[in-house]
């Protein structure tokens, strides 16, 4: 795969996408060709195809008007186009879902550190100089006669077999400081490590107030992409090491049992899926459950806010917090309790609370009462969309005055249906009357 000189042969690189989006951007280069532009796979998808991993992210940049560009193979393809006039970026919908993003290529300039920049056009090196890592400032070409040729003018490629992650310049985590924790994501991702300097660099950054100048959204995004990485525990194990969990909030406690909970986390996210494996979870918020759920509900509350997380990632996450401690306690005691008891006392906890619980339980390898837990929770699970035959116009058919009684008799209900008390509408009817007396 590799020449002499150790460049991938031209062409082979982008053999490895597959054949259809080969040969889609292929014809691509052809229609830059005609229209006199340079045009290049850029970032990412060239740095996974060197390293042979899969990526669907198609970037590509064009020397020269990318919107104009990308109207083009937009009508010539029937793509639906999306246009981001800001960045000078548009984004293409193939017929067949395949996705696009095509950009003009750029330089940026921050006029003040942590926000958005403003985009100017520029040369493809100058494009490939305002990008996060070396490793990510890789291109290859796609007109005809140079398809293939890989552009690495920032030594990505070195820096790949030496398995580093380097900025391209001192000021880098100044000019976006979500740069940071992109660096931990490759870093445990690939398993590999960051350049010295580069470390001294991040490492300053993360001293000053930086990153509290994000936004809410952008500090979620990273945060949350970094969670849903295959092993967030190390991602997370390596936040603390570079005092970077203070930025969720500054008296977010990584103590032994947080660390054990997280450290617990995929276990419980395993047997979820042996049992339900039918049931979505949001696996980057137990994560961020797992990491607070030794915190103050108020610590929560306001690292919720710093994350401006949604009304559901909110609801989640709250529910995670001292509320399942309590559960726990119930939850593993020894002696009866009854399947509507446990049902009170889980209804408004979210699937995820649900999973947090066996990881803090599974955390404190106490054998017999995980399985008393889990053997609980199952129940629960299995009778948690059970609901009475009776509604409230059968008890008022029955003669009931409609009132809060309603809400009442249909809560004993339930619980005695749960309980396997009643088992059919008419038990349920003859529970009515013998409980109204
Ligand atoms: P992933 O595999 O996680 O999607 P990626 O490298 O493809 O990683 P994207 O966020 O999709 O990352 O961005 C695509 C490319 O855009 C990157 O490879 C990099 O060249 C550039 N880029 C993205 N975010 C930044 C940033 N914050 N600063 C500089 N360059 C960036």
């Amino acid at each position: 795969m590799w020449t002499m000189k150790n460049q991938p042969v031209p062409g082979r690189l982008i053999q490895r996408l597959p054949k259809k989006v080969h040969r889609l951007l292929h014809q691509i280069g052809v229609l830059a060709d005609e229209q006199g532009v340079t045009l290049y796979l850029v970032g990412g998808v060239v740095r996974d195809l060197l390293l042979k991993r899969e990526n669907w992210d198609l970037d590509l940049t064009v020397e020269g008007d990318g919107i104009v560009f990308a109207r083009l193979v937009a009508d010539r393809y029937r793509a639906g186009l999306a246009r981001f006039e800001r960045f000078a970026t548009a984004r293409l919908t193939f017929p067949d879902g395949l996705k696009m993003d095509i950009a003009t290529t750029r330089r940026e300039s921050y006029a003040q550190p942590a926000v958005l920049p403003t985009v100017q056009p520029a040369s493809i090196e100058e494009d490939l100089y305002r990008r996060d890592f070396t490793i990510n400032a890789m291109a290859a070409q796609l007109n005809s006669g140079r398809f293939g040729r890989l552009l690495d003018v920032y030594g990505g490629q070195r820096d790949l077999r030496a398995r580093t992650i380097r900025v391209l310049h001192a000021g880098s985590f100044q000019d976006d400081p979500t740069r940071i924790f992109r660096a931990i994501r490759f870093e445990q991702r690939f398993g590999f490590h960051l350049e010295r300097t580069t470390l001294r660099l991040l490492a300053q950054a993360a001293s000053t107030n930086l990153i509290q100048q994000l936004s809410g959204p952008r500090l979620q995004n990273e945060i949350l992409l970094l969670f849903a990485e295959h092993d967030p525990v190390r991602a997370i194990a390596r936040l603390e090491q570079l005092k970077l969990l203070r930025f969720l909030h500054r008296r977010l406690c990584y103590t032994k049992n947080v660390k054990r909970t997280i450290a617990a986390v995929p276990k419980a996210l395993a047997w979820w899926v042996r049992r339900f494996p039918d049931s979505a979870l949001d696996r980057p918020i137990i994560y961020l459950m797992a990491l607070s759920s030794e915190a103050s509900l108020a610590v929560v509350a306001t690292m919720i806010r710093r994350l401006a997380l949604s009304r559901e990632q909110a609801r989640k996450v709250s529910a995670g917090g001292r509320l399942a401690d309590r559960a726990l306690k119930r939850l593993t005691k020894e002696g009866t309790i009854r399947r509507s008891q446990i049902f009170r006392l889980l209804a408004d906890f979210p699937d995820e609370a649900i999973v947090l619980l066996v990881a803090k339980q599974v955390g404190k390898q106490q054998g017999v009462e995980l399985s008393r837990l889990k053997r609980r929770l199952i129940a629960y699970l299995k009778n948690k969309t059970m609901k009475t035959a009776l509604t409230g116009r059968d008890l008022q058919a029955m003669g009931l005055q409609p009132g809060p009684q309603y809400k009442t008799i249909l809560g004993k209900l339930l619980d005695a249906r749960i309980d396997g008390m009643v088992t059919t509408e008419a038990a349920e009817r003859a529970f009515v009357r013998k409980w109204l007396g």
